[in-house]
């Protein structure tokens, strides 16, 4: 069958290229659905410097732009096409893309997650641009520089502690009065002199020429606004898994790929890999991680259990 593939891997983020670079060198007729936008959050970043290899860093778009050589050299097939449905009841599994309809001994989701933007004007040009949703991956360019976070649930608090490491002020902006994060996470952002905490209180509009260069703060009680000057502004309002299109796979109450054992979903020989289901690291590096053992673990099912059990929903 022309269009059967060993694994198919759906996204073409870290989690979804290092698999395939895995599944490849293991001799696994593999194709990536990277989608019309492939790459993933990396493709929103500018210097990622906290991925190794890269002593002086790297921009997220290169780095994207050498995994994606790297598995095509090993010859896995990507094609730029976005995931439509996949039918996980039978095998091999059906998994349409654009016009056509692949099948696949095995498959892993690899289709990431988005962070939840305020979708505010100048917002979206500035992204990389002093826009940022990750402190851990940003906070070093804002070193002594006056910062906003959005946000008041666990990631928030923990953006802001990162940042207050380097920032000369953070400034945590959330919608209402009291925080949704843990309260071992609230005290530790409130117990740091760096951290203070603007209530009530929305980002309306970023402005700045190219880069952010201040903010209109609304008050969300008294419709009240204020402009204020600011250089970097951390969303932390969530992030969306993309997850939506996977029917019959089980997800978490919020939406993740569940996760079995040894990255396994509730489908026998339906694996997953990155942020799709992990919400706690949300590296590149960690990404990357999973997407080998995901990949690792997909051979192993193929050349044990893929061969002999009969497939079945759990
Ligand atoms: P979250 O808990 O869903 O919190 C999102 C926050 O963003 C909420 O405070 C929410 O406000 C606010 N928000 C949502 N949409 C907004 C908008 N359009 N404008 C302004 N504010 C908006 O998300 P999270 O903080 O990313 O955490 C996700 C999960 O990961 C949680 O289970 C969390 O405990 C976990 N996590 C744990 C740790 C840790 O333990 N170290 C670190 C990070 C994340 P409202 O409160 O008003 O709804």
């Amino acid at each position: 069958m022309e269009n059967l593939y060993d694994v198919i891997i759906i996204g073409s983020g870290p989690a979804g290229l290092t698999a395939s670079i895995y599944t490849t060198r293991s001799a696994l007729k593999t194709l990536v659905l990277a989608g019309e936008k492939w790459g993933g959050q990396l493709q929103l970043t500018s210097l990622v410097e906290n991925f190794p290899g890269f002593p002086e860093g790297i921009q997220g778009p290169d780095l994207m732009l050498n995994m994606r050589k790297q598995a095509e050299h090993h010859g896995a097939e990507i094609k730029d096409i976005n995931f439509t449905s996949g039918d996980f009841t039978k095998r091999p599994f059906s998994i349409v893309a654009g016009q056509d309809t692949y099948k696949a001994k095995a498959v892993i989701i690899a289709s990431g997650a988005d962070a939840r933007w305020l979708d505010v004007p100048g917002e979206k040009e500035r992204i990389g641009k002093g826009v940022s949703s990750c402190a851990t991956c940003d906070s070093m360019f804002f070193r002594n520089k006056n910062v906003f976070i959005v946000g008041g649930g666990d990631s928030a608090m923990e953006e802001a502690l990162v940042l207050a490491k380097v920032a000369q002020k953070v400034t945590l902006i959330h919608r209402r009065d009291s925080f949704r994060a843990s309260e071992i996470m609230q005290q530790r952002a409130k117990d740091d002199p760096k951290i203070t905490f603007m209530f009530n209180s929305v980002i309306a509009e970023i402005k700045g020429e190219g880069r952010v260069q201040s903010a209109v703060i609304k008050n969300s009680q008294t419709g009240e606004t204020k402009e204020l000057p600011v250089d970097g502004i951390f969303v932390a309002i969530g992030h969306i898994p993309n997850t939506s299109l996977f029917k019959g796979i089980d997800l978490d109450k919020e939406g993740y790929v569940a996760v079995r054992d040894h990255y396994h979903t509730n489908i026998s020989g339906v694996f997953t890999a990155g942020d799709v289901h992990d919400r706690s690291y949300r590296q590149a590096i960690t990404a990357a991680g999973f997407g080998a053992a995901a990949a690792l673990e997909a051979e192993r099912w193929l050349s044990i259990d893929g061969a002999a059990v009969e497939f079945k929903v759990n």
